[in-house]
């Protein structure tokens, strides 16, 4: 069975942060966002999915908790109305951390919420204020509390490359929110866009974005302490319909159509590189080898444009790989046979 996310993009119209890398302010206070367009969106969404396909309403986009509370509650009941109609399973929402408070979960939980996304960004109150977040890493452990009492399932959503943040902050970002209980994750290189604080930083020479290559590692990074924790990753860097405004908007950063998929090649390179290095050491390292990988991961195995296969054929002392795909392994890891 397929998970659908039917997205209702809903942009915090007005809202009174400033994060530094947002590009939804400079489109603050133009209320062109209407409840008919919603409902057409998940009728025409709707339409595209098969009938086995299990599908949620999902309003992304802003901060969902903190928009007008009449409209949100309408939002909310237009979107019951489909789960009751059972054309749609769930509502799930994106929001930040300090607009969860016991109110909002008294109303949540009057609806069939299946998840509550939060934009935890860091879970390092040095990092958050450098991004001008606006909320700390006590307001996330809060509202995680909150939602976990609730039986509200939360999706932590973190960025890497943001103002200030190391590789090591990113690492312990990511446990944290293993430790609070999350179901599931989204990890975010930072991007520069247009009319952004972040792009003024740039421009005054006080941020560097980060390359390809070092969002590639930091995130394969992060992915590896939610694998860890059994954490599964819904995405890997933002989707174009992510975004609500124009493409022409973006400046600089990390930004690749195949960033998850660069992300979870790393991953298996390394357990790739683990496992023949230790057959290297002993010796056995010859003629040709059978890799195993978890069913479905096979292109992220071999790598983009089959740069893990390439690498280690240039690598090691053996003449060919046949790479098998197996139910039996857990993700990022392999099983490595000499053939
Ligand atoms: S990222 Fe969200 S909370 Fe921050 S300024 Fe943009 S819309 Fe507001």
């Amino acid at each position: 069975m397929r998970h659908i996310n039917v997205p209702v993009f809903v942009p915090h119209l007005g809202c009174p942060n400033k994060c530094v890398f947002c590009d939804q302010r400079a489109i603050s206070g133009v209320s062109y966002f209407s409840e008919d367009d919603a409902c057409a969106v998940i009728d025409e969404t709707l339409t595209t999915v098969g009938d086995g396909d299990e599908c949620e309403i999902a309003f992304f986009g802003g901060s969902f908790t903190g928009i007008d509370r009449d409209l949100m509650i309408r939002l909310l009941d237009l979107a019951e109305g489909y789960v009751k109609a059972g054309r749609v399973t769930g509502i799930r929402m994106s929001t930040r951390p300090d607009y969860i408070d016991p109110d909002i979960i008294g109303i949540l939980k009057r609806y069939t919420v299946r998840a509550v996304e939060l934009g935890i960004q860091s879970m390092n109150d040095r990092v958050l204020a450098l991004s001008k977040r606006g909320h700390t890493a006590a307001d996330t452990a809060r509202a995680a509390g909150l939602l976990r009492d609730a039986g509200i399932p939360l999706v932590g959503q973190m960025m890497v490359g943001l103002p200030g943040s190391t590789p090591r902050d990113e690492v312990d970002c990511a446990e944290k929110i293993c430790s609070l209980g999350a179901a599931a994750c989204r990890i975010y290189p930072t991007l520069v866009f247009r009319n952004t604080e972040l792009c003024e930083m740039m421009n005054r020479g006080e941020y560097v974005p980060l390359t390809v290559d070092e969002a590639v590692m930091r995130s394969a990074d992060a992915l590896s302490v939610f694998a860890r924790h059994g954490v599964g990753c819904l995405r890997i860097g933002l989707c174009d319909s992510e975004r609500l405004s124009n493409d022409g908007d973006f400046v600089a950063g990390p930004r690749h159509d195949a960033m998850g998929e660069l992300v979870k090649s790393e991953l298996y390179r390394r357990a790739m590189k683990r496992e023949l290095d230790s057959l290297e050491k002993e010796g056995k390292l010859t003629g040709s080898v059978e890799i195993s990988v978890p069913k479905g991961d096979l292109s992220a195995a071999v790598g983009h444009k089959g740069r893990n296969r390439a690498e280690i054929l240039a690598s090691y002392p053996i003449n060919s790989i046949v790479f098998l795909e197996k139910h039996s392994i857990l993700w990022y890891n392999v099983e490595v046979r000499l053939i």
